[in-house]
């Protein structure tokens, strides 16, 4: 079975977005660990997470991919940001410790300046301080469009970050197609060439998650603007090669595409309607 879900808010709380998962067609869903612009995480509703645990398990759900901040910058240049950043990362870590084995998805950051090497030192360090001996979630790196002084548009990169954190082993990478697409790599045209490339510096093994996503721009643009499935320059053919594809079909695959929950609902049922048994 294809594991599909979307973004969700988690403005009614743990249980409320399993349920609301449920009624669309998902078998998982993502959501925002605070309010994506930042600032404080509500209080933390051990209840509300049990019934969340007790809910996916009893369908089977796939793993939850819980999306930190855009405002949480682990290499910001800032004192005050970056202190933000080692906060609210060891704060969501230290939560996530109420959900089995879950999924953190990070931005690795934008250096702002600083350089590249300096932005993947300090995001390592930042997740050293918040990372922790024995935690059960995986910490994923969001593979970057490349826009501004973003770090992780290059998959050396990310393995730059990956080689230099301590707990390596708690990290993995999410790979969102309009984001690899629009920071020129060719997933519509030679997806296999991708793949590839990816497990040669990254390692398939470390990729846990998948944003799919069509997108407004075309390839190498650098832009970073979603688009509804079937309707950007990607296209649905390669989105449903990618669903498919033997290295991939077994991951949790997650919507943020410009949609209202009916819309998030009309393109889970497409992919699975593409997605070959
Ligand atoms: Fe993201
Ligand atoms: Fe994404
Ligand atoms: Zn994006």
């Amino acid at each position: 079975m294809l594991n599909i879900g979307c973004h969700l808010s988690a403005s009614k709380g743990y249980l409320n977005m399993g349920q609301t998962a449920l009624s669309i067609g998902a078998n998982t869903f993502q959501y925002f660990s605070r309010n994506p612009r930042g600032g404080n995480a509500k209080a933390f509703d051990a209840d509300d997470a049990a019934a969340l645990v007790a809910l996916a398990g009893e369908h089977g759900f796939a793993p939850v991919l819980t999306h930190a901040p855009y405002t949480l910058n682990p290499c910001a240049a800032s004192e005050a940001t970056l202190d933000f950043a080692h906060r609210a990362l060891s704060e969501d870590l230290a939560r996530l410790e109420a959900f089995p084995g879950a999924l953190y998805n990070l931005h690795p950051g934008c250096h702002v300046g600083q350089g590249v090497e300096v932005g993947i030192k300090k995001i390592a360090e930042s997740l050293d301080a918040a990372m922790f001996p024995g935690m059960g979630t995986t910490v994923l790196l969001e593979t970057m469009a490349g826009k501004g002084s973003e770090v992780g548009g290059r998959f050396e990169e990310l393995r730059e970050i990956i080689d230099r954190v301590r707990l390596s082993d708690r990290v993995g990478v999410c790979l969102d197609t309009c984001h690899v697409y629009d920071a020129g790599y060719d997933i519509a045209g030679d997806l296999d060439g991708v793949l590839t490339e990816f497990d040669r510096i990254v390692g398939l093994n470390r990729l846990r998650a998948i944003h799919l996503n069509d997108s407004k721009n075309p390839l190498g643009s650098r832009k970073d603007r979603h688009e509804r499935l079937g309707f950007g320059s990607i296209g649905l053919p390669a989105l449903s090669r990618i669903v498919n594809h033997p290295a991939l079909r077994h991951l949790p695959f997650f919507l943020e595409t410009p949609n209202e929950l009916d819309g998030y609902r009309q393109e889970i049922a497409l992919m699975r309607e593409q997605y070959e048994k």
